[in-house]
């Protein structure tokens, strides 16, 4: 008797070539079958997801969710589950001296699986600006913090911003890549400086210093540091990441997402694997508000819904290392699955510059299935709204 199947829906699994309408039966939190027209009689409950959309749990790989601690912090859940998305990766918003509330109160009380990256920042996002000194890094703790929380802690995570490259040059990102080293953990990178200060050739000297399964994030910023040259062509290191395997995320965010810079790098061959929010609790009311929203505007761009959920769940799972267990719905694998609608209509999806672009698709949280346990989605609060009317 299986515990659940999820009925009649189109499972998109990119990771096993699936695309078709199946069902999934799933046993003890994992999947236990994929086949068409699974009797409903040998589970314990079925849910019907006729005309919708099942696809591995979505991973959002950039998101801020230490809620109440930092003011950027969203509420895990709202972000997470209740909005389809099984696994969010919190992308350093504590630092060594800030991260012990994580594992007592944020990840117990929430449903949606939380993988931190460590901000080589001691306070981490707790203040703004974050570095403001040398002393604003403990390198030593860093790694002794990591090392006692493997597991949870998948990495570090450093912002290419001012005052942090003013203050300390290459030596920031330096210090941060000796921590993942000596770690045994990924480096992901925030390009882009948001004061818009600092020399923008300086990620020419960072990305040689980026390894096979390091990250970049804010690929399609259009603030100085970003990936492309003053006269918008992608600089040769750039390529080279990508070649050697450093993984490229466009997380949005409030100040790091353009389309026209996105176009200009996806002209010159060099596509982003991962497609997060970098969800904050401001930039949820003012410029992104979910996964789903951003695999709209990857539709809006070009992209086919099959390469987008590759580069929302078999992607990101890879980059965070738990490919192993997420971003898959293979038998054995962990149940988690988002259901989703593909709304048609006429819509509009904006980026940080307040371009737009029209999609005929638009992706909307049904549900989402962390372990087995099934979570109903919404569209969650939003002061203004983001459904069009589509009549
Ligand atoms: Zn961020």
């Amino acid at each position: 008797m299986y515990d659940l199947i999820v009925k009649g829906g189109t499972v998109v699994d990119p990771s096993q070539n699936l695309h078709g309408v199946n069902d999934v039966a799933i046993e003890d939190g994992k999947i236990a079958r994929i086949a068409p027209d699974i009797p409903a009689g040998e589970a314990n409950r079925v849910v019907e997801v006729k005309g919708k959309v099942v696809t591995p749990g979505l991973i959002d790989l950039h998101t801020h969710v230490y809620a109440g601690v930092n003011g950027t912090g969203v509420d895990p859940d709202i972000g997470g589950v209740r909005a389809g998305v099984t696994t969010m990766v919190d992308a350093g918003s504590s630092g060594c001296d800030t991260f012990g509330g994580f594992p007592l109160h944020i990840i117990p009380n929430t449903a949606t699986e939380i993988i931190c990256f460590l901000h080589i920042c001691r306070t981490g996002l707790a203040t703004s600006p974050d570095i403001f000194s040398p002393a604003s890094i403990d390198l030593d703790k860093t790694i002794q913090v990591i090392k006692d929380n493997r597991g949870v802690i998948a990495g570090v995570k450093a912002r290419m911003v001012s005052p942090a490259l003013e203050i300390m040059g290459m030596e920031m990102p330096k210090m941060a890549k000796r921590a993942a080293v000596e770690a045994g953990v990924p480096l992901m990178v925030h390009i882009g400086d948001t004061e818009k200060r600092y020399d923008a050739n300086v990620i020419r000297e960072l990305l040689p210093i980026l390894d096979k399964g390091d990250i970049v994030t804010h690929y399609f910023t259009a603030n100085p540091g970003g990936v492309l040259d003053s006269n918008g062509k992608l600089v040769p290191e750039a390529k080279e990441a990508h070649d050697r395997g450093v993984w490229l995320d466009t997380a949005h965010g409030r100040m790091n997402f353009s389309f026209d810079v996105g176009q200009k790098v996806m002209d010159q061959g060099v596509l982003p694997h991962c497609i997060s929010t970098d969800l904050t609790v401001p930039g949820r009311v003012n410029t992104v508000h979910s996964m789903t929203e951003m695999m709209t505007r990857f539709l809006a761009m070009g992209f086919t819904f099959d390469q987008v959920v590759t580069m929302s769940t078999e992607n990101p799972a890879k980059a965070v290392g738990v490919a192993g267990r997420l971003g898959t719905l293979a038998v054995g694998k962990q149940a988690d699955l988002s259901v989703l609608e593909i709304k048609e209509g006429d819509w509009m999806v904006y980026d940080i510059l307040g371009d737009g672009r029209k999609s005929d698709k638009a992706v909307i949280p049904v549900m989402a299935i962390k372990k087995g346990e099934v979570y109903e989605a919404g569209w969650g609060p939003r002061p203004w709204g983001w459904e069009p009317d589509t009549a």
